[in-house]
């Protein structure tokens, strides 16, 4: 009998909220971040002051609109603010300042890449549905000790863009997929900076299954998943527990629950509550805000090309392979860094790639200071003592034959530590390559004559083509390695044939 598990079609709606990356708070000019004495981000608006009043922050509202544009979303004429009314005190003002019935984004979609077959095989792509985003305030942060609880109001008030999809979703690693997406979305186009250990990035996970074919099921909501560890482990146990219940012939009970990351176990944290328990209506004290239609195409032009987008062209346009594509695609400053090589070397992106994809990196990595968390690789490239036009110049020596391309990595390695350009680094240790062809094939007739090959020889002879490699190794080595390896082959070719 087949595992009944596998009758089961899971069903995954996310609630993402980002925090939008400004200088000031949504409602006020209070600066904000992470990080700072507590309370001491504040001002009466974010206290909830009695005659205080809310100031739409423009900024906070642009970068709404910029992640509509990003996922192709319509962006309505009007937005409006409404009140989600609950008495909490993480919001003094007992009630959070929110969109409901008109909010900034509606619809649009997030385009998301599977997981291939292996790791240098691309995934198939699909476009998860956005239903809408709305901007609203984000709220205090309560911590509770043996002898009370204490409240920081710094984070009330920083604008929080909630982004939330149709139920498309089938799998925790296709959550997993979409939630990589959305970081690389709005942290290239510089919307948030979607730190998940800061709390920037915070998702709520909606999980559900169902025979394939049958309605929606009765799903349920575990909220505040801040590592994209913990989405896919929440929504992998919250399958398996659904999955039991239904098979003992036990319905799903709609509830909001928590996850212990350390425990590994999701928990009740307490019936759905409705729309109707928040008492949504519109907020008297900020007037609906009508969007400048010039404003929103000023906003699109200044967008950046999104991740697959950039992939798409590197793979069609300039013949890259994924794996290098995607690693180049995943940071917006290491793929304008290429692209710059590419424009000093238009000839070869596929040699400039791998330099910067492989070598490059590897360099950057190694040079993070012993004890420092490993930042991620490109994190040094703004000091880094190679530019784009030096790594299209070693490419350029590599393609013009004056260097072998194990060369360039040991020249890059130099370039690397002094910044010295390529050719000078080549001139100094004395590595051009051999191109000299009267030069290399009398070292070619002297291996073909040493007894030592002679098996090789006598293998190729007798029609194993592969065995030719064995004489070259020698070749390279009577030429300390300076040979050049395609003039080396042609010359071996003509004097065995
Ligand atoms: P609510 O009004 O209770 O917030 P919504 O209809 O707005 O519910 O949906 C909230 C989230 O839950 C969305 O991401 C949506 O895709 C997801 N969702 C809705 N129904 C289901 C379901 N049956 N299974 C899984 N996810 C669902
Ligand atoms: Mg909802």
């Amino acid at each position: 009998m087949s595992n009944p598990r596998e009758a089961w079609e899971v069903v995954i709606g996310l609630e993402v909220h980002v925090q939008l990356r400004t200088a000031a708070k949504v409602f006020s000019p209070a600066p904000w971040g992470f990080g700072a004495e507590p309370n001491s981000h504040i001002d009466p608006v974010s206290l909830g002051l009695p005659g205080s009043l809310p100031v739409v922050n423009l900024a906070a509202l642009e970068q709404a609109i910029r992640l509509g544009l990003a996922v192709d979303a319509e962006i309505p004429e009007v937005c409006a603010w409404d009140r989600k009314n609950y008495f909490y005190p993480d919001n003094p003002k007992n009630y959070q300042l929110t969109q409901m019935a008109r909010p900034v984004v509606v619809g649009g979609s997030v385009e998301i890449e599977l997981p291939g077959a292996s790791r240098n095989v691309m995934g198939e792509h699909r476009r998860v549905r956005l239903h809408h985003a709305h901007l609203e305030e984000d709220v205090g942060k309560l911590s509770h000790a043996a002898g009370g609880s204490l409240v920081d109001y710094n984070r009330a008030g920083v604008p929080l863009l909630e982004i939330v999809t149709e139920p498309d979703l089938r799998s925790a690693a296709e959550a997993e997929a979409f939630l990589r997406a959305l970081h690389a979305l709005v942290t290239q186009a510089g919307i948030s900076d979607a730190d998940m250990e800061k709390g920037q990035l915070r998702c709520d996970a909606n999980v559900s299954l169902r025979r394939p074919g049958a309605p929606l099921g009765t799903r349920t909501e575990t909220k505040n998943l801040n590592s994209i560890s913990g989405v896919r482990a929440a929504i992998e146990a919250e399958v398996v527990r659904q999955a039991r219940e239904l098979e003992a012939g036990r319905p799903v009970v709609q509830e909001t629950r928590g996850w212990n990351a350390e425990a590994g176990r999701g928990y009740v944290l307490r019936d759905k509550e409705d729309a109707q328990d928040y008492r949504y209506f519109p907020d008297p004290d900020i007037p609906p805000v009508a969007i400048d239609r010039a404003r929103v195409e000023r906003l699109r032009a200044g967008l950046p090309e999104r991740p697959f987008d950039r992939q798409r062209r590197y793979l069609a346009d300039l013949g890259l392979p994924y794996t290098a594509a995607s690693v180049l695609v995943a940071d917006l400053a290491l793929a304008l860094w290429f692209e710059e090589a590419v424009a000093a070397h238009p000839a070869n992106p596929v040699g400039i790639a791998n330099l910067v994809a492989n070598d490059l990196l590897r360099e950057l990595a190694a040079s993070a200071q012993p004890g420092e968390a490993a930042p991620p690789a490109p994190a040094g490239l703004a000091g880094c003592k190679v530019r784009p036009a030096a790594l299209a110049e070693l490419v350029r020596l590599t393609d013009a034959g004056a260097i072998s391309k194990q060369q360039a990595r040991e020249v890059l390695a130099e370039m690397f530590l002094t910044g010295q350009a390529p050719a000078a680094i080549v001139g100094a240790r004395g590595l051009a390559q051999n191109s000299d062809a009267g030069e290399l094939e009398r070292v070619v007739r002297e291996v073909v004559a040493d007894p030592a090959f002679a098996k090789s020889l006598a293998e190729f002879r007798a029609g194993n083509a592969k065995a030719i490699n064995a004489l070259k190794g020698p070749i390279m080595k009577r030429t300390q390695g300076k040979a050049n390896p395609a003039l080396v082959d042609e010359i071996l070719r003509r004097v065995l044939s």
